[in-house]
């Protein structure tokens, strides 16, 4: 099965009498071309579900499935595999590496796997012009501001990858966290292009009511228990 299989995963962050379960039987399926939004107050358990969705973290309980693979049953080698193969994170800090210019942080994987082709470098660029860095190609993340960080990390997560392009799965933690408007509309809707063109599935932690239009299914993060929400398109209305 391709996607996002997640069954009663439980995260317990401290052993003993007062453990706190930051995730409480967590179920939640999430298909190739699924967008999906998790919202919740701090304290909920976002991160922490992100985090094990993206093999960060291990769960405590449950089992977990990205695009087939069983991850409580790999070592720690392929788990690191199957992150880079398969997932694009979009975190709220965007982890730029700082000697690199914006062209390079989406190209580096490749390097670093082989020889960048010529077409790698046009998919890349084309990706940047599309979000507005065209003119970023060659500026180093100090000369970026907030936004134009966020940006770059995104188009970073849509291509990382050894083959270059597509990781199956995307997750994305408050993406739109530093941008104005106009950008966060252009940001998420370019996720959710990425979403349906290429049959990704990805789930988006965000506070931003304006971005759940964009989604297939809210959920609801409340005290570590996933609620699925109403449908997004009835929770928003279109102006
Ligand atoms: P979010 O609530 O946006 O998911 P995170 O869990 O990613 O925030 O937290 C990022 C950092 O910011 C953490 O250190 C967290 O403790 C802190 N933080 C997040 N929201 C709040 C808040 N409302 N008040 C105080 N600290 C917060
Ligand atoms: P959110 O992202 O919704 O703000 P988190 O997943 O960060 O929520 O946190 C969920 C719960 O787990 C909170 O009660 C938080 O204090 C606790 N928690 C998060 N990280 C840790 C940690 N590393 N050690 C202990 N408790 C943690």
């Amino acid at each position: 099965t391709k996607g996002l299989q997640m069954s009663e995963v439980t995260k317990y962050y401290a052993e003993g009498s007062n453990r706190i379960a930051a995730l409480d039987h967590v179920s939640i399926s999430v298909e190739p071309g699924e967008f999906v939004a998790v919202v919740g107050p701090s304290g909920s358990g976002k991160s922490t579900f992100l985090s094990i969705a993206g093999a960060l973290l291990k769960a405590s309980e449950g089992d977990i499935k990205l695009n087939g693979y069983n991850i409580s049953t790999l070592t720690a080698k392929e788990l690191s595999n199957i992150r880079l193969q398969e997932i694009g994170f979009i975190m709220q800090s965007s982890n730029l590496v700082p000697y690199l210019n914006v062209l390079d942080q989406l190209l580096i994987v490749k390097r670093m796997s082989g020889k960048v082709k010529r077409e790698d470098k046009e998919f890349a660029t084309k990706l940047l012009e599309e979000l507005g860095l065209g003119s970023k190609l060659k500026s180093l993340p100090e000369e970026l501001s907030g936004g134009e960080k966020q940006r770059t990390a995104i188009a970073r997560a849509l291509i990382n990858n050894p083959n270059i392009i597509n990781p199956n799965i995307i997750l994305a933690d408050e993406p739109t966290a530093s941008l104005d408007t106009k950008r966060a509309h252009e940001v998420v809707s370019l996720i959710a292009q990425e979403v349906k063109s290429r049959q990704k599935a990805a789930i988006m932690v965000t506070h931003d009511e304006r971005m759940l239009e964009y989604c297939d299914k809210v959920y609801r993060m409340e005290d570590g228990k996933l609620l699925l929400a109403e449908s997004s398109r009835s929770v928003v209305t279109h102006g």
